[in-house]
């Protein structure tokens, strides 16, 4: 199929091309879009057959379930059965990166979710994504746009990678602000009924950000540890490897000395990629170094990250190093991810 790309990042400039984008995706077709946190790989989350087309065109495993986007967190009511406390979230960070898993209604098929009876809906704050799900006029089922495996595509020019020839539309947007996919939590109930949280992916929403809304909030083991062999997760998707660049990646654990004195050696030695602090810039040789932001500026290296590993494998560096993130605040979010990419290498210097 020819992918056609609509360059779009003022809605009100663009109200033909996403009405045409709109009923591209109610007749079926599928459209990336940006959001604030990685571009998503859209169809239509009332339709099985979208959703079919979704994994085909990443290759991604139809037991992954989809998260599907809303323009107004009021609409979550018609895909799921909403609480008080879905409420309580969506007042305080909605719209905006925040995913939550409710039980699902009947016009949410089950090949959106993967078999499951619950529903993963979030309502993202990119005014080009509300314009687009407001102009489908259906809910948008949409994974992030990148073949499975692959990082997430933070960039128009990473879709175009990944998937020119397999969706009819990719709506470029620029590169997205937060560049780590949402966080995602489920509503559960405890022995009296009272509602709590599961963290089950972390992202841009800490999980103290959350304790301000529920006072309790459980982290799920696998987001920061390995699974056990044959362990069943509590999403699917953290079974998967993610992320992972070609070449191995391995996460540095010391202090900054001491791994600085560690990279300087390996470069002198080996074909390796870093991903350095800007800090670290002039006191390593340029060859293959990729700048990831200040050492104490989290969000700037959460922007980076996907790009970054994308860089890091065009290197065709032997092995690529980088720092061992801390796991406090957007911290968390970036352990996450790279010790998926990584696929739990840590050396501890
Ligand atoms: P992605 O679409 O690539 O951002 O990944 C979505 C993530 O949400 C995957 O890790 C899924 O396993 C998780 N997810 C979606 N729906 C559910 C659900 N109903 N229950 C648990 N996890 C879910
Ligand atoms: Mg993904």
């Amino acid at each position: 199929m020819k992918t056609q790309v609509f360059t779009i990042h003022d809605p009100q400039a663009a109200q033909e091309q996403l009405l045409d984008a709109g009923r591209i995706l109610r007749a079926g077709g599928l459209v990336v879009f940006p959001t604030e946190t990685v571009y998503g790989l859209g169809g239509d989350g009332t339709s099985p057959q979208a959703a079919a087309d979704i994994y085909a065109a990443k290759g991604r495993p139809s037991d992954n379930p989809l998260i599907i986007h809303i323009a107004d967190p009021e609409d979550a009511d018609k895909y799921a059965y909403t609480t008080e406390l879905y409420f309580a979230l969506a007042k305080a960070f909605m719209p905006g990166p925040l995913t939550v898993i409710m039980p699902k209604r009947d016009n949410v098929p089950s090949s959106v979710t993967g078999g499951l009876d619950s529903v993963a809906v979030r309502c993202p704050s990119h005014p080009v994504a509300r314009a687009l799900i407001r102009a489908a006029g259906t809910c948008v089922a949409a994974p992030s746009a990148n073949i499975s495996g692959k990082p997430s595509p933070t960039d128009a020019r990473h879709v175009v990678q990944d998937l020119d020839g397999k969706v009819d539309v990719i709506i470029d947007g620029g590169e997205c602000e937060i560049g780590l996919e949402s966080t995602i939590v489920k509503i559960m109930q405890d022995e009296q009924d009272e509602p709590y949280l599961v963290l089950l992916r972390p992202g841009a929403i800490t999980h103290d950000a959350l304790c301000c809304v529920c006072r309790r909030v459980d982290i799920a083991p696998a987001v920061a540890e390995k699974l056990a062999e044959n362990e069943r997760p509590l999403s699917p998707g953290m079974k998967y490897r993610h992320y992972a660049p070609t070449a191995p990646l391995v996460l540095l654990d010391g202090n900054d000395d001491q791994v600085l004195a560690f990279l300087r050696a390996e470069q002198a030695s080996k074909n390796c990629c870093v991903l350095c602090y800007d800090e670290e810039i002039d006191a390593l040789s340029s060859g293959t170094l990729i700048p990831v932001g200040a050492r104490d500026d989290l969000a700037a290296q959460a922007k980076r990250l996907f790009a970054a590993l994308r860089e890091a494998d065009a290197t065709n560096a032997e092995i690529i190093y980088a720092h061992l993130p801390p796991m406090q605040g957007l911290g968390l979010a970036l352990y996450n991810r790279m010790i998926r990419a990584a696929a739990h290498t840590v050396l501890k210097i």
